[in-house]
């Protein structure tokens, strides 16, 4: 007897969502040593249009990977006092002094989208930041200017060779303007129909530590902006409200530094430079906590108290191989590869589960660790305080997050940005966590 063959169960394949690095000053080892292992789970990397030397080989490894290699014109740096630098001024879109608001406009536009467009066109970028600024309001002179110039950079680029890059919107403004329902209303007005395939949000003073408060605001601020139907990417904020974000469909995707970087802070743009910039450096990610210590007091936390280092050190095979000695040595390296996982582990239950799931699998069992962190012995008064700060700030979130899911008013569904491999059409293949 033969039997009809069965039909095949096949499990669709979620989309995941949405992971971009920023490459800081010293990150293209890092992400060409992740390569080089195989590592390419995330979406894409943005360079810092001043560091094109520096990054060169790391964008050309970007490209064969087939992610999407996203330029930073850094324009939003350029027109400001503190942002402004001699490299910003070599850039071939530099005036010789801080951008004022004429430059983006009539025949000065022009040319410097142009320059853009030649450049992005240049280097093989596959998707730009538009050259936005930062706008203290929805009347702000810069917001105006700002959808002027991509539009004229749409135009530049498809006639220059470029039609097939993609530009993303870097929506770019203080926390007290994103959270202003008044303001909000104005910036999705202008930003309605501008030739962009994905927003970017940027909000001064958001990023890892944010409050309850500030992650509510944040994703009614979403809800909001969600109206563009843009897909929605949080810029620069990353711990547990960036995958809060995540979680609740509020964005579509996050961006963030190698361990720094997962807060977007622009004080210093607004005050002169004093002396050399300072360089952050990557500090230690302890994921089970959501908390990030500075390598040297890491290593001290964890030799006085063994047990917090059988705790909270990484375990992890994929990603250190020698448990905490890895960790102290290549932060940045363990942060990736911690985040990555994070972000692909969320992706695989649909959007209507991702709510409880996070909470359930990820911040309940983060609450707890905190609970016994800020129990622990041999704690310093200083990073005793800290400890309790946190765990506060964690219990507080938790407790936001079981509020909104009970209140059953999160369904948000951001769309998801594609992979390059997907707006290719090539195989997915490599895209597995
Ligand atoms: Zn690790």
């Amino acid at each position: 007897m033969s039997l009809a063959p069965l039909p095949r169960l096949i499990k669709p394949v979620a989309q995941p969502l949405g992971l971009y690095f920023r490459a800081g000053h010293n990150d293209h080892t890092t992400l060409s040593q992740l390569f080089a292992q195989g590592q390419r789970s995330y979406y894409g990397v943005v360079f810092d249009a001043t560091r094109m030397d520096r990054h060169r080989e790391l964008l050309k490894e970007a490209e064969r990977a087939r992610l999407e290699c996203i330029l930073d014109p850094c324009t939003q740096a350029t027109a400001t006092i503190g942002g402004y630098s001699e490299k910003i001024e070599r850039l071939p879109w530099g005036v010789g002094r801080p951008h004022v608001v004429e430059d983006f406009e009539g025949s000065s536009q022009t040319t410097l989208m142009s320059k853009l467009a030649d450049f992005a066109v240049r280097h093989r970028f596959s998707q730009v930041l538009a050259p936005t600024h930062y706008i203290r309001n929805g009347s702000d002179p810069w917001l105006f200017a700002d959808v002027e110039s991509v539009c004229q950079l749409r135009n530049r680029l498809d006639r220059s060779g470029g039609k097939g890059i993609e530009i993303i919107y870097s929506l770019c403004l203080p926390y007290a303007s994103f959270r202003d329902e008044t303001q909000r209303e104005s910036i999705i007005t202008r930003l309605d129909g501008v030739p962009v395939q994905s927003l970017w949000l940027r909000a001064d003073g958001c990023g890892t530590d944010s409050t309850p408060t500030a992650l509510r605001n944040y994703v009614a601020a979403c809800r909001d902006f969600n109206e563009l139907e843009y897909p929605i990417v949080a810029d620069q904020i990353g711990g547990l409200p960036g995958l809060s974000l995540l979680a609740l469909s509020a964005v579509g995707g996050l961006t963030t530094g190698l361990a720094i970087g997962e807060r977007f802070d622009a004080s210093h743009w607004h005050r002169p430079q004093k002396g050399r910039p300072y360089m952050a450096h990557p500090r230690v990610y302890l994921s089970a906590l959501d908390l990030s210590l500075d390598p040297d007091e890491a290593k001290v936390l964890f030799e006085r108290n063994l047990r917090l280092k059988g705790l909270f050190g990484c375990k992890d095979p994929d990603c250190c191989i020698r448990g905490t000695v890895d960790m102290f040595e290549k932060p940045a390296r363990h942060f990736v590869v911690q985040r990555i996982k994070q972000v692909a582990e969320l992706g695989q239950h649909p959007d209507s589960l991702r709510p409880a799931v996070f909470l359930d699998r990820y911040v309940r069992p983060t609450t707890d660790h905190a609970l016994q962190l800020s129990k622990a012995t041999g704690l310093d008064e200083a990073l005793q305080v800290r400890f309790a700060k946190h765990r506060h700030r964690l219990d507080a979130l938790r407790l936001l997050l079981s509020k909104l899911i009970e209140s059953g008013q999160i369904a948000l569904h951001a769309r998801i940005p594609k992979t390059r491999a997907m707006r290719e059409g090539v195989p997915t293949r490599s895209y597995s966590a």
